[in-house]
């Protein structure tokens, strides 16, 4: 999830098009394929491939537009010094939004011609390059950020010049009391600090989160046995996959195996972590924050007391989790419940063939709630002959799915479809973020357009929900209904819950160096191994080793972001729900949300969808979903 987001914001693709006009939908026939993973690219129907030529008509066009861009960076460098006029400033604001804009479409070019020929070295270089692009320019940008926010209030308030950037400097200036001197801000900048970056640049890792996955790249993994009793290397990469095994022997050994490695090595990886923690409290405290917490959240505009909320929130209904593990139990006749029981299907799987034929038919259907502009776009975008897609699997093309676009053309979605019921749910979560930045982007001018991290996946998740609400009405299978529940089930648990237990974890590490607690390994276990405990209840047992797991967790150097795929799910849940309940005003207030982009802070955003997460009340609704979920599958397992 992380990944794909950062890319996104990495990339400056987040967003979309104003000049997006609909495309009629044809009902002609599409050629017919099978997904095929060794495909050539070239094997694929054209229709079932993006058009990437909104953006650029071929490389050397990027090229071009690339030397283009190095040159008309240039032209910032007069503005320098001369900020404080409202006509200069806004004439340079112009000039800085409309380079960003050319340096996302190269950005975004790049990435997508790589994610289909990972081993293409012109991609390759030509994403390098546009990144290099990207990065001139916000060196080069660096002066407007400084001296806007040395201005007086005046000189930026009720300036009829400066309104189409009224967002933008509303929201820079909002934290000015959070800068320092020219010096503090030059020596905290060379050490990397990542509060004030922009956002296309923010997620630079820092030395201790690179050491981290140098290290576990390092560590020696050992060889389990498989289910047929042949030794095999344990790697990261194929971890879950052992993990999920039905052989309780396997699933066992790899987990043992992995948090007992990491045991090993317990000192480092814990000192490698507390230098993370420092690191965030060392310039939360250096910016006049009281807490890494409040700096982090600050960014995004979102108060300290919502991630409390959250965490407490969920922190309550634990005894949900605990039925769930009890279900799980019974379900699968265990005698007891360890970590390496979470992760096995708790029903088969459902051999359901979903052609893309069919996605096309179900996703409208099943998001028809959303009302009528909402399936327009949808239709035109999930008409291949409309160049939004990146369908089928092919040789040498990126695994997993994401959707990016950049202000102007139509959104992207890349996928990896191969007909089955998950890859259909796939499809309408990225189509989620697909239409958000539509609408996003044909709203708002280019400056409000982009939606920040914290509403990313509201839409996507919402869509899921509504798709996985109508798949269950429309089948009569049990076999099917109980599949698609206990996937939301799983969603719940792993996204809320199991980020939840993350979140008050990681608030727990900073808060242990904010007291100048020593940050040990036995501390960081002991801490781990008392939220599996309480998170999952008495039915399931804690292995000796388990507390090692939070090592394996790269999200803990994300600074404060897990808790947005908490928060994320949550409101989508909340949104299907009142789309459900009442209907076309929930429908206008959640589609305002969407069109808002971040013209307006995203929690303020998000109350006008109907959800505020300053109260529980969002929270004990999507709990409420997952109790009645698992009242269905209890009712469903009985029969
Ligand atoms: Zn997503």
């Amino acid at each position: 999830m992380k990944t794909h987001l950062l890319l996104l914001l990495a990339l400056g693709t987040i967003g979309l098009s104003s000049g997006f006009a609909a495309t009629p939908t044809s009902t002609a026939e599409l050629p017919s394929y099978t997904p095929d993973a060794n495909a050539a690219r070239a094997a694929i129907p054209a229709v079932y491939r993006w058009d990437l030529s909104p953006l650029f008509a071929s490389d050397a066009a990027c090229e071009q537009a690339r030397l283009k861009l190095l040159a008309d960076i240039a032209a910032l460098a007069p503005y320098e010094g001369k900020l404080a006029d409202p006509a200069t400033l806004a004439a340079c604001l112009e000039l800085y939004f409309r380079l960003h804009r050319a340096a996302n479409f190269l950005t975004l070019y790049a990435n997508m011609r790589q994610s289909t020929a990972r081993s293409d070295d012109a991609a390759a270089a030509l994403s390098q390059r546009s990144l290099a692009a990207m990065d001139e320019l916000m060196r080069a940008a660096t002066f407007i950020r400084r001296e806007v926010l040395a201005l007086p209030a005046a000189a930026v308030a009720q300036q009829p010049a400066l309104a189409p950037y009224r967002a933008y400097l509303d929201n820079l200036r909002r934290r000015a009391s959070h800068v320092l001197s020219a010096d503090g801000e030059r020596a905290l900048s060379l050490l990397g600090d990542n509060l004030w970056a922009e956002i296309d640049l923010d997620e630079l890792p820092s030395g201790y989160e690179d050491a981290h996955s140098a290290l576990l790249a390092d560590i020696p993994w050992p060889k389990i046995k498989d289910a047929t009793g042949q030794e095999v290397q344990l790697t990261l990469a194929n971890y879950g996959r052992f993990r999920a095994s039905p052989d309780p022997a396997v699933r066992r050994a790899a987990v043992q195996a992995l948090f007992g490695t990491l045991r090993q090595y317990q000192h480092a990886l814990a000192a490698d972590f507390a230098g993370q923690m420092k690191l965030d409290v060392a310039y939360a405290r250096a910016r006049g924050y009281d807490t890494a917490l409040a700096a982090y959240l600050d960014k995004d505009n979102v108060s300290p007391a919502v991630y409390d909320n959250l965490v407490r929130t969920v922190g309550a209904h634990t005894d949900l989790l605990h039925r769930y593990v009890e279900l799980r139990k019974k379900t699968l006749g265990l005698s007891a419940v360890h970590l390496y029981d979470l992760y096995i299907p708790l029903v088969p799987g459902v051999e359901k063939d979903v052609p893309f034929a069919e996605a096309r038919r179900i996703i409208p259907a099943a998001l028809q709630p959303l009302g009528a502009e909402y399936g327009r776009v949808l239709a035109t975008g999930l008409d291949p002959r409309n160049g939004w897609i990146d369908l089928y699997p092919h040789q040498d093309k990126q695994s997993g799915a994401f959707s990016s676009s950049v202000y102007g053309p139509h959104p992207f979605v890349f996928i990896n479809y191969q007909n089955s019921l998950d890859d259909l749910s796939t499809l309408a979560h990225e189509f989620g973020h697909a239409l958000h930045s539509h609408l996003a982007m044909t709203t708002q001018s280019y400056p409000d357009f982009r939606y920040v991290p914290f509403l990313a996946e509201i839409a996507s998740t919402c869509n899921e929900t509504l798709l996985s609400d109508y798949l269950v009405a429309h089948t009569s299978d049990r076999a099917e209904q109980a599949y698609l529940l206990v996937a939301r089930l799983e969603s719940i648990r792993t996204t809320i819950f199991r980020q939840a237990m993350f979140a008050e974890f990681e608030r727990t590490a900073h808060q242990l160096v904010e007291a100048g607690t020593p940050v040990t390994a036995t501390l960081l276990d002991e801490k781990y191994r008392e939220l599996l405990r309480r998170y999952y209840g008495p039915g399931f047992t804690v292995d000796p080793d388990d507390g090692m797991e939070w090592a394996y967790v790269p999200h803990f150097y994300y600074k404060y972001y897990v808790y947005t795929y908490a928060s994320g799910l949550t409101s989508g849940l909340a949104i299907a729900d009142r789309v459900r309940t009442l209907g076309a005003p929930a429908v206008e207030a959640y589609l305002g949300m969407l069109r808002g982009g971040c013209a307006k802070p995203p929690l303020e955003l998000l109350k006008g969808a109907g959800v505020d997460l300053t109260t529980p009340a969002p929270i004990e609704a999507a709990m409420k979903s997952f109790a009645r979920t698992l009242d269905d599958v209890e009712k469903l397992l009985a029969k």
